[in-house]
């Protein structure tokens, strides 16, 4: 097993009475894309912001590569870690390569190095041509792929992005899945946070799942759908609209007007048994269709609720 870069314990964190993380511990570790998933509100926010430094945790503690924490060297604890934030934060009156350069000077790069930083992370996320023009005559994409250069000029080993691809166009949301995979495959370790299922499916290769502050369920997505009962769904279209008395004894049956949904555990074997049991009962089937379970049926057996409303 990959070695943990960065190792969080019984976060908490309170405003007021409210409390916008209960209890939330997570590792990351080398070279993985650690999928934060949860619906909005559920904390993943607030979790980033303490990974990083820029919130005070309740309690709890975060600690890098086994040692480093910020009270042990908080220069040190920063420098390893690249923040996207939620909310893109630029300079739109500034031209895009000096956004990137003043987000260097925090970290006290060389000169020589953060020009050749800025070049190289410019060039990845699309906008070399584009360095000498202010933010403000950006599209959202555009200006959403600059911050993610700011984040990442400084060369750091874990990054963190919080639901990077809001308000973004499907050609600039692929360039960002692009790069994200990118510094991957560069052995960097990422977290990422989304309320998107299908992102957290594409990218994602262990998760933790949260809501109202608590972590619900983490793995891989293969532990993640060991939760359900069932692993596929099958669609049977029917005719008429049998009376439930029908169906009765035909085990994980939902009806949607025509339409029956089954959960089986295997397509390949349990689909035959289900189409006779309906053909004994008399009903017609007129259509057959199968989908694997998602992320979004784990969310829901876990909680109870859907994961977007
Ligand atoms: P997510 O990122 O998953 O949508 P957040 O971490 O942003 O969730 O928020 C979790 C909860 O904490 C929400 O109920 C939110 O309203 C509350 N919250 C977050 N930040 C603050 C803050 N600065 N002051 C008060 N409440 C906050
Ligand atoms: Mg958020």
């Amino acid at each position: 097993m990959k070695e943990d870069v960065l190792v969080a314990r019984g976060l908490r964190k309170a405003y007021g009475d409210r409390v916008a993380v209960h209890e939330v511990s997570l590792e990351l570790r080398a070279g993985e894309v650690l999928g934060l998933l949860g619906p909005n509100g559920a904390g993943k926010s607030t979790t980033v912001g303490m990974i990083c430094g820029l919130t005070v945790p309740d309690a709890g503690t975060v600690t890098l590569s086994g040692s480093v924490s910020l009270a042990s060297d908080q220069a040190g604890y920063k420098r390893r870690i690249g923040l996207v934030p939620q909310d893109i934060a630029l300079y739109e009156e500034l031209p895009a390569r000096m956004n990137v350069e003043l987000f260097g000077n925090l970290y006290g790069m060389a000169p020589e190095l953060l020009k050749r930083r800025a070049d190289e992370v410019l060039a990845m996320v699309g906008l070399s041509d584009r360095a000498k023009d202010k933010p403000s005559t950006f599209s959202g994409g555009m200006k959403r792929r600059l911050n993610i250069a700011c984040a990442l000029v400084h060369d750091p080993e874990i990054i963190l992005l919080d639901e990077p691809t809001a308000g973004v166009d499907p050609q600039s949301r692929n360039a960002i899945f692009d790069n994200l995979e990118m510094l991957k495959r560069a052995g960097k370790a990422l977290i990422y946070t989304t309320h998107y299922m299908e992102e957290a499916e594409r990218l994602a290769d262990r998760l933790v799942i949260i809501d109202h502050g608590r972590v619900v369920a983490s793995g891989t997505q293969a532990q993640l759908f060991a939760l359900l009962p069932a692993a596929q769904t099958l669609h049977i279209e029917i005719d008429g609209e049998p009376d439930d008395l029908a169906l009765q004894g035909l085990r994980g049956v939902t009806r949607v007007g025509q339409r029956l949904d089954v959960s089986v555990a295997d397509i390949g074997r349990d689909a035959g048994a289900v189409l006779a049991a309906l053909a004994q009962r008399g009903v017609r089937v007129r259509g057959l269709a199968s989908a694997r379970a998602t992320l979004e049926d784990v969310f829901l057996q876990l909680t109870g609720r859907a994961l977007r409303d």
